[in-house]
């Protein structure tokens, strides 16, 4: 293993393994903290996705650490602490206090904290967070039910959740190249900073400053950041110029999809499923929770269909239907009832010989994933944008593609299995 990843979150650790594989690198992403290092597949860098965005800043310093620990023991030369371009966070944490703590992991007196990806409109310049033409504390952010974001200068936010101190490379050092980079994060550290935000918005400033952060044990920032790491460890000798997808071995088998998304995106994607006439059966919370239908009647009618083309079962529903199914079981409890449901029927699925899956839903791809007690996925080919197919660790392989709400075109779910091998 090249580069350690740790993500805070599961689509931005899918992100920045597609940024990787886009560089060469074959990359495998890993939910939740690592077991054993030793049970990783074999990869240039490794991901480990957690959900520490707005955790308790202690459980996610903990859950970096301990899979800080898992990806050095598994060989990493360097680590990348990922967060969202967006810079969500709290005075509180969790940007400040996990990078303060990765800090001191690794015997680390200096890095960097650039969230830029000019490419989704995320731009830093003089320390300050352009959404687009917006600064950050004028944007839609301001008002995140969970991070609202209402001071858009980096160097102030992040000095709050940190006693590190923060200074800035701007955007005349940066616009200069690599070695001006470098020069400037020496520059930083001789003025005492410890953490250095970094201006770009461009991909070639994020090229640039990836290159001149080949020497730093630790990086922070938003996936766009690792554009320049692969070539890194090129120079070196270490990573060589092969396709990274050359080892990607989808395993044959019948095929499913599972939806428990009822995001717009979805919706398309199911009617247009069911309108090419793949077999579908709508399941729904209030017949799960009377009884009326269970996991194991579900698996009953997969296993009466032909296994030569995918099925697919889902509890995709408008938002009215929810709405009534919320006020009458709670939203919680139904949430609960069908992601438990979809979980069952995954495994069920796969004992009766599925190993492709496609899943829909950010939710429902967690419980189904804990449900096949999956741990390492290796990243493959990219369906649509944020999307790649992945194949697991473990007996059985499966080819799995987890598609977060709102992903894909409305023929998803059609055009997916044309892209395994
Ligand atoms: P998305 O990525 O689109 O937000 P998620 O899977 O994260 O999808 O969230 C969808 C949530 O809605 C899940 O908790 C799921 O169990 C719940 N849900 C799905 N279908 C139904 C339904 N028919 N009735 C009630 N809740 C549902």
């Amino acid at each position: 293993m090249l580069l350690g990843c740790i993500a805070d979150d599961l689509t931005g650790a899918t992100d920045l393994a597609l940024m990787l594989v886009r560089g060469g690198m074959r990359t495998v992403q890993v939910v939740g903290v690592p077991q054993r290092a030793a049970d990783l597949p074999a990869a240039d860098a490794v991901v480990v996705a957690l959900k520490s965005r707005t955790t308790p800043p202690e459980e996610a310093v903990a859950e970096s650490l301990a899979s800080a620990e898992a990806l050095l023991a598994g060989g990493a030369k360097q680590l990348f602490f990922k967060y969202c371009s967006t810079f969500d966070s709290t005075d509180k944490g969790n940007i400040g206090p996990v990078t303060e703590a990765l800090m001191a992991r690794l015997d680390c007196p200096f890095t960097l904290a650039c969230p830029a990806f000019p490419g989704n409109q995320r731009a830093v310049f003089q320390g300050h967070l352009f959404v687009g033409t917006t600064l950050l504390s004028d944007s839609p952010l301001k008002d995140h039910p969970l991070t609202p974001m209402r001071d858009p200068n980096l160097v102030s936010v992040l000095s709050r959740q940190t006693h590190r101190k923060v200074g800035l490379v701007p955007f005349e050092t940066v616009e200069a190249g690599a070695e001006a980079i470098a020069a400037g994060f020496e520059r930083a550290r001789d003025e005492g900073v410890e953490i250095a935000i970094v201006d770009a918005i461009s991909d070639s400033h994020l090229v640039a400053i990836g290159r001149a952060a080949a020497g730093l044990s630790l990086i922070t920032g938003g996936s766009g950041v690792a554009m320049g790491l692969p070539q890194n460890f090129r120079d070196r000798g270490l990573l060589g110029g092969e396709d990274p997808l050359r080892n990607f071995a989808a395993p044959a088998g019948p095929a499913a999809i599972l939806s428990g998304s009822c995001s717009a995106a979805t919706q398309e994607q199911v009617a247009m499923a069911e309108e090419a006439g793949i077999p579908a059966y709508r399941v729904d919370a209030l017949s799960l929770s009377s009884g009326e239908t269970s996991a194991a009647a579900l698996l009953d009618w997969a296993g009466r269909q032909d296994s030569s083309r995918p099925l697919m079962i889902y509890s995709t529903a408008a938002p009215e239907t929810i709405r009534g199914v919320q006020d009458r079981l709670g939203r919680d409890q139904a949430g609960a009832l069908v992601e438990e449901t979809l979980a069952e029927v995954a495994r069920g699925l796969v004992d009766q010989g599925v190993r492709r899956l496609i899943v829909a839903g950010g939710e429902t791809s967690g419980a189904v994933v804990n449900g096949l007690s999956l741990q390492a996925l290796e990243i493959g080919p990219e369906i649509d944008p944020g999307v790649p197919w992945t194949r697991s660790a473990g007996e059985p392989p499966l080819a799995l593609a987890l598609k977060s709400g709102n992903f894909g075109a409305p023929d998803f779910f059609l055009k997916a299995w044309d892209l395994l091998p």
